[in-house]
This record gives C-alpha cells, sequence and structure tokens, in this order.
C-alpha cells in the first residue's frame, strides 16, 4: 500500500478486504489522502499541502465517499450513475470522475462495504473500470470478498488486511471471554461489537453450547428462543430485524464451527440458513426448518 501510495506501483482501483477491525477503512483513508495530496513523498501524503489540508478538514472536492443507505443497506445504481437520480442526491461516481481534480492530484471515490453494491450498481461500476479517466482512482473496502462481483473483483489491485493472533486479542481485550472470542472469529471489529452489547450474544453462545443437550422434540422451542434473541440483539442495535437474525445466524455459526463440541456439518447448516435469510427467505421457517435439521441428526 505505501508503493501504490507513493505512486510506486500503479493502479486505479484497489481492494482493501479483511474482517471488521482490521485497518482497512483507516488504510482506504491514507491511500486516499496520499493519491490526493500534491507533493506526496515515500510514506505517502505530505500532511501540508492545500490538498491535504482539505481532506483533513473532511470538505475535499476531489473525495467522494460511497457507503451503503438505508434499512436494506445497499449501495444503489443512483450513487454510481445518473440513472434514478432524484434532484436532491449526491453527484453520482461516474459524474464525479468526468470533472478534473479541483484542488488535488487526483479524483478519490471510497466505496465502503462494496459487497453492499446490488446488481445494477456493480454493472454501472464495472464501465468506469473498465475505462478509467487518468484522474480518477477507486478504494474499495469489503469484509466479503465472496459478495463483490468478480468481473469487479478482476479489475481492482486486492490487498488483504490481516487480523491479529488470538494472543493479541486476548491481552488487548482481557474481559473477552472465550466465547466472545469464538463468535468474533479474531476479528478485533467483531470482538469490539460483542463486547458493546455483550448480553445477547453471550446468551447466542449459550444457546450454541446447550444444543448438544437438546432433544429432537425441543426443535420448536429452540427456534422459538433464537428468535427471541435475535429480537433482544434488534433491541439493543437497533438495526431492523433481517439484520438482527442474520447477525445471529452468522454468528451462530462462527461459534459453532469453533466449539469441539458440536457436529462439523452444524456450522454448515447455519451458514445455509443465513444464505437463505439473505436471499428474502422467511425468518419463521428457516429458523424452524434449522433447529429441526440439527436436533434431528444429533
Ligand atoms: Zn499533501
Amino acid at each position: 500500500v505505501s508503493r501504490l501510495a507513493s505512486g510506486e506501483f500503479a493502479a486505479h482501483a484497489v481492494l482493501l478486504y479483511g474482517a471488521p477491525g482490521s485497518g482497512k477503512g483507516e488504510l482506504a483513508r491514507l491511500l486516499a489522502q496520499a493519491w490526493l495530496c500534491l507533493s506526496p513523498g515515500p510514506e505517502g501524503a505530505d500532511g501540508t499541502c492545500r490538498a491535504c489540508g482539505s481532506f483533513e478538514r473532511g470538505n475535499s472536492p476531489d473525495l467522494l465517499r460511497i457507503a451503503p443507505q438505508g434499512p436494506s443497506a445497499i449501495i444503489a445504481v443512483k450513487t454510481i450513475t445518473n440513472d434514478k437520480q432524484k434532484p436532491d442526491d449526491p453527484t453520482p461516481l461516474i459524474e464525479f470522475f468526468r470533472t478534473l481534480p479541483l484542488g488535488s492530484r487526483n479524483r478519490v471515490a471510497i466505496i465502503e462495504d462494496a459487497h453492499r453494491m446490488n446488481g445494477d450498481a456493480s454493472n454501472a461500476l464495472l464501465k468506469t473500470l473498465e475505462e478509467p479517466h487518468p484522474h480518477a482512482k477507486l478504494v474499495l473496502t469489503t469484509d466479503s470478498v465472496s459478495g463483490v462481483l468478480p468481473t469487479i473483483l478482476s479489475r481492482c489491485l486486492a490487498v488483504a488486511c490481516e487480523v491479529p493472533p488470538v494472543e493479541a486479542l486476548r491481552a488487548q481485550f482481557p474481559e473477552a471471554t472465550e466465547d466472545d472470542l469464538r463468535m468474533a472469529e479474531n476479528a478485533p471489529g467483531r470482538l469490539r461489537a460483542i463486547l458493546g452489547n455483550p448480553i445477547p450474544y453471550r446468551r447466542l453462545a449459550a444457546f450454541g453450547r446447550g444444543l448438544t443437550s437438546r432433544k429432537p422434540g425441543e426443535a420448536l422451542v429452540a427456534a422459538e428462543e433464537l428468535r427471541s434473541i435475535s429480537d433482544a440483539l434488534d433491541g439493543v442495535l437497533k438495526c431492523g430485524a433481517r439484520a438482527a437474525n442474520t447477525e445471529v445466524l452468522s454468528m451462530l455459526a462462527a461459534f459453532l464451527a469453533r466449539d469441539p463440541n458440536s457436529p462439523a456439518e452444524w456450522a454448515q447448516y447455519v451458514a445455509e440458513a443465513h444464505r437463505r435469510i439473505v436471499g428474502n427467505g422467511s425468518p419463521g421457517l428457516v429458523f424452524d426448518a434449522l433447529l429441526s435439521r440439527i436436533l434431528l441428526r444429533r
């Protein structure tokens, strides 16, 4: 990344990927500033020029930030092209790149959570990746590479951001339990989120551990309990029922995958249920089917 920042290594689109807390957001910021900076050095931006000044004040006319919006947390096509734009909508990416830099070396766009682009937005973005303007630089970040269209991936320089080893996390977060660490999958950002609202997450870990001692006849009761944990999570995160359901399932999958007493296929069943919820499946039916599947094959 420092070779990209100094200009020694040229790329017009970079994808930074890694788990939450792996530092990709900060790295995106550093790279964006280096690309905007009027006189970057071997370490990136000089921090003193006019472009750096407006970047640090947060009003650079040459920086565009795009992030998921709305209750479904989607990056809509109107953020990329003029199609379906309303009068008050911010400048779309394609328009932004059409203009020459106003006070910086490049025009830079950061797309956060790039896996949240819908199909139309991804296809519109491909056009700018195929015919880039020489002054246009793009930084994408994601914690889910598999959610990014392969045609977009193939046109970006992908940089992996790694999470620290578990010993470092134990030292940094002494209050974290082994269950918390299992659910966080060693990602500091995820661990911070769990420790911010530990009660529903610890209920979920207890639920996961208790599955091995449940009887097949308890499937519907267990499904109801999982729904109530999801409601509790929605209550503290205020993220909406669907987001709480997907969060509960991804954390449960992470827990079961690392729990030595749980059969290996359970985490896989939970991951499949997660995909069905993401694909708009009815949460009630998906949870019931999941718990029946787990407890019947125990
Ligand atoms: Zn500068």
